[in-house]
């Protein structure tokens, strides 16, 4: 059975204090109320992960994740941060080849390939996330685009590697604009990349993919996205910075 998963990017939002104070609201809500058995990550910026970390205080529903690694081991990267780093602070997802990355920082899928290598090797979970843009969906090029994404920047793990990472779908046109996926758009593209996984590896790898939606999710739509066969949880953006809202999303199994 693949597991569900409910992962919150804060991406570049919080203070210290602020940080601190919503993971306490969110281990105290998790705890209260939540019964089923999605795994929750928590992915703060860099410089709040060891204090998110000790305030998660090893429970066991909630796991940290980093929005970012560097391919490198170590070396003379002035400000970047390794995988190596990561799980030495208690780090066990990263997120990997988000829109943002890509669109902001030109990650692309060669350098994408290098960061699922390192962070592998170091022992982190990679999310990968994949997605169309507006323009690309219009164009009727969603299914190229994924299966380039996937071809090139993580079908060159093997198959024990690949049993570790974690798939997050999130069109680029859903993504922080309040537009979401309908479950059908998003279940089939989610139903595509199994196909995908299946054809490259094997049916057993693609059944036990876990595979997140992700783009304005919220409350009131993650149940219906949550409830398709192929969608195995979410990567939440924007409603992960509110305690309550994101809680309501994990409970929404
Ligand atoms: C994201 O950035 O991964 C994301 C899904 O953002 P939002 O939920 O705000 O659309």
């Amino acid at each position: 059975m693949r597991k569900k998963i409910v992962a919150g990017n804060w991406k570049m939002n919080k203070t210290f204090d602020e940080a601190q104070a919503l993971v306490s609201e969110v281990v105290n809500m998790v705890q209260d109320e939540v019964n089923n058995q999605a795994e929750v990550v928590l992915c703060p910026p860099f410089p709040f992960l060891s204090s998110v970390g000790k305030a998660l205080g090893g429970n066991s529903k909630i796991h940290l994740g980093a929005q970012n690694c560097h391919q490198k081991e170590s070396g003379a990267y002035t400000g970047e941060v390794s995988a190596a780093m990561l799980k030495s602070v208690g780090v066990e997802y990263v997120i990997l080849g988000h829109s943002e990355r890509r669109q902001y920082f030109n990650e692309d899928n060669q350098l994408l390939e290098a960061k699922v290598k390192a962070a592998l090797q170091a022992g982190l979970i990679p999310i990968f996330c994949i997605g169309e843009s507006l323009e690309q969906r219009e164009q009727d090029l969603t299914f190229e685009v994924i299966e380039t994404q996937l071809k090139e920047g993580l079908f060159h793990v093997t198959n024990e590697e690949f049993a570790r990472v974690v798939i997050a779908y999130e069109p680029i046109w859903a993504i922080g604009t309040g537009k979401t996926a309908t479950s059908q758009q998003a279940q089939e593209v989610h139903a595509f990349i199994r196909e995908q996984i299946a054809r490259h590896y094997d049916a057993a790898a693609a059944a036990n993919t876990t595979i997140l939606y992700g783009g304005s999710a919220n409350p009131g739509n993650a149940r219906e996205l949550f409830s398709q066969p192929d969608i195995d949880g979410g990567l939440i953006g924007g409603a992960s910075l509110k305690s309550r809202d994101f809680t309501d999303i994990v409970k929404s199994f």
